[in-house]
């Protein structure tokens, strides 16, 4: 039997997360990432480089959504015990609601339930005294994951060259461009985030831009022992965020959240505003005016109507092309589990009779 040659379309968290997947399942294949950016570029384009991040699970739909984080959550905590060089550490965090439980968007409808609460290892009530002034609620996460995403991206592109993986810069103007090049290909993943707006065969009118901006800022002199989060519900523009990266990656403070917005310029008006908010939220960074800046971030999250697409299509050619796209502000926390859901596919269209 000839062995597969699988190519990967884009180098973000999805692509290499998907390239290692791939590896495992098909350890004697050859795999190719194809891709404009790799881990170490900084570009509007390019968005896993400025993610926070963190795993603060968005899903309550009690089925896929929630079954791609819990996925990840199980493979982090394995990364975080095996590999500390990783860059992703286990932390607590509190995060303050300014909605009722029910207005929030945290409770899974069908259930009535946090589907979550045993994963993070409860959750907490903070009593009345530990929340901010205005606040409804809040609920103390008893242990998730923080994610340096600079250290996270370079540790995935070590592990998939160690494992044989071969990269190759280009770019592309379409999907069937990548095959013309690349004719021994059995399959190709389309990671490709938000580019999937623009090749050619794709043009999935579904994508669009949710821009979000941080600032890094310099880990202060007292540690900061948990994450935090503050919002009206748990997903809106006015989300306010502190996570301590670990592995001396500084402490990164958002947020934002701008549907349809494309712009990479840093807006120093709403750079303030975060700060003033986080300093608010976590009183162990002291005043806004006393936060060391390191850099501003601007980051353009993958978002698409109906939630990330995966799923085979077949173009002229023949080549199956399993789409991994559109995973929005959850890239990181739903990677693992995205990239199980492709490897069903892709035994799938392998399959026989799937060939005919
Ligand atoms: P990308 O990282 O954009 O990678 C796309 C790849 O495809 C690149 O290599 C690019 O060069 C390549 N490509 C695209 N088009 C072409 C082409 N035509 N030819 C060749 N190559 C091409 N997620 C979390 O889970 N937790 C968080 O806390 C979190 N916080 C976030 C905070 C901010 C401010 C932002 C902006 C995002 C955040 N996210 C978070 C979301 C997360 O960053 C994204 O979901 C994730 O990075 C998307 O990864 P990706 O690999 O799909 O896309």
């Amino acid at each position: 039997m000839t062995d597969n040659h699988f190519l990967i379309l884009g180098a973000g968290v999805i692509g290499l997360t998907t390239a290692l997947a791939l590896r495992e399942t098909y350890p004697s294949s050859n795999i190719t990432i194809v891709a404009k950016h790799f881990p170490g570029d900084r570009s509007i384009e390019y968005t896993s480089p400025w993610a926070g991040a963190n795993w603060a699970s968005m899903a309550h739909d009690n089925g896929p959504l929630e079954n791609y984080d819990r996925i990840t959550f199980h493979k982090f905590s394995e990364i975080a015990e095996k590999w500390c060089e990783a860059g992703i550490g286990r932390m607590g965090m509190w995060g303050i609601f300014d909605g009722s439980l029910e207005e929030v968007g945290i409770v899974t409808p069908e259930t009535g339930k946090i589907w979550y609460e045993e994963l993070v290892g409860g959750l907490r009530r903070l009593k009345d005294e530990e929340r901010p002034e205005g606040s409804v609620f809040g609920l103390e996460f008893g242990s998730t994951f923080r994610i340096n995403t600079q250290v996270y991206l370079a540790w995935l592109q070590n592990q998939v060259l160690s494992r044989g993986v071969s990269l190759v810069r280009r770019e592309y103007t379409s999907i069937s461009a990548v095959l013309k090049d690349f004719p021994k290909a059995t399959l190709l993943v389309n990671c490709t985030g938000l580019g999937s707006l623009k090749l050619e065969d794709v043009k999935d009118m579904n994508l669009y831009p949710t821009r979000g901006q941080t600032v890094l800022v310099a880990e202060p002199k007292v540690p900061i022992e948990r994450m935090y989060f503050r919002s009206p519900k748990r997903i809106d523009p006015e989300t306010t965020y502190v996570f301590p990266r670990p592995l001396g990656g500084g402490v990164i403070l958002g947020g934002s959240r701008q549907d349809g917005n494309w712009s990479g310029e840093v807006d120093m008006e709403l750079a303030r505003d975060i700060m003033e908010r986080c300093c608010k939220l976590c009183p162990e960074l002291g005043k806004p005016e006393d936060l060391k800046v390191i850099a501003h971030g601007v980051g353009l999250r993958p978002s698409r109507k109906g939630g990330p697409r995966i799923e085979v299509e077949k173009l002229s050619n023949g080549v199956p092309v399993v789409h991994n796209y559109g995973h929005a502000g959850a890239g990181y926390q739903s990677s693992w589990g995205t990239a199980e859901k492709v490897m069903k596919m892709v035994k799938k269209a392998l399959e026989p009779s799937a060939r005919l």
